[in-house]
């Protein structure tokens, strides 16, 4: 593992571009949750049943069960080490965009400014009949938030069968077809299209470094460094490593 991560580092050290795609996973460690898991809150409300947008509109007051637990989880959640390292390994230059499919606001929380959200953030809401935008703290105690038209609020998160934000998808297939790293953190890259910029990346010549606690269906076909384990150890073993090659430069 120890040449792993530093195999990583090396290539990180010398990228012009890293692009990091991130998954739930990277927010297990801070107590929310991935689709995966078998228990907790996927086991009480199977995402099929209540993360999509035609069940939404069909009946809000049942799918706000799911996300008044869910806002429970991510409310209390602090940024873990793996966000944290991410967001220094952004400030110490190596680092230099971070797509997330999290919604829970933690990159941001642990320092990270250039994130690219794939699916909404959760801290704000939206009415879909009238327009008007809430931050979800002012709705907390409001067992289902209601605009003042009257209408079930809706968090600005993309739920299956809506568009991905097109800024978020064209800038990432943009920095995909040029980045020199790609380091992909707890996502099983299962979910379109997301799950379409580790080929994008690879086509064009990209390294592809993934932190997994399991296999996915990337590891065997596209991922070049497969860095097992927790993101929470792994990532800021990278960034110890990264700041031993800054300090002590390794040669071309
Ligand atoms: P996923 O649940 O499909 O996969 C999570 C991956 O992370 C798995 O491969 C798992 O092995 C790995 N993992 C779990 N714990 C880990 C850890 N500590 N370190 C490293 N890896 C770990 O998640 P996905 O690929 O992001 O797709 C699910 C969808 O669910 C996304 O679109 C996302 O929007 C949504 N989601 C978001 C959150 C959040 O915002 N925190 C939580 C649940 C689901």
């Amino acid at each position: 593992m120890k040449n792993l991560i530093r195999k990583a580092s090396e290539a990180i050290y010398r990228s012009k571009l890293t692009l990091a795609l991130t998954g739930a996973g990277i927010s297990v460690e801070s107590g929310i949750p991935d689709f995966r898991s078998a228990e907790g809150l996927w086991a009480k409300y199977d995402p099929s049943e209540y993360a999509s947008i035609q069940a939404f509109r069909r009946d809000p007051e049942k799918i706000w069960d799911m996300l008044r637990d869910m806002d429970q989880l991510v409310s209390k959640a602090q940024p873990n080490a793996a966000h944290l390292g991410m967001g220094e390994m952004e400030r110490i230059g190596f680092l230099h965009y971070i797509i997330t499919q999290n919604v829970d606001n933690l990159h941001q929380e642990g320092g990270a400014k250039n994130v690219i959200e794939y699916h909404g953030n959760s801290s704000t809401l939206s009415c879909l009949w009238c327009g008007k935008h809430y931050r979800a703290e002012e709705k907390r105690n409001e067992t289902i938030p209601r605009c003042q038209c009257g209408k079930v609020l809706k968090p600005n998160v993309v739920f299956f069968g809506e568009d991905i934000p097109p800024e978020a998808l064209d800038h990432s297939f943009q920095l995909a077809s040029s980045a020199e790293v790609l380091l992909i953190v707890g996502t099983s890259a299962a979910v379109s299209p997301a799950n379409t910029i580790p080929s994008i990346a690879k086509s064009r010549g990209a390294i592809l470094i993934e932190v997994n606690m399991e296999k996915t269906h990337l590891t065997s076909s596209l991922t070049d460094i497969f860095l097992e384990g927790k993101a929470g150890e792994t990532i800021p073993a990278l960034v110890s490593e990264l700041k031993r090659y800054r300090d002590n430069p390794i040669s071309a």
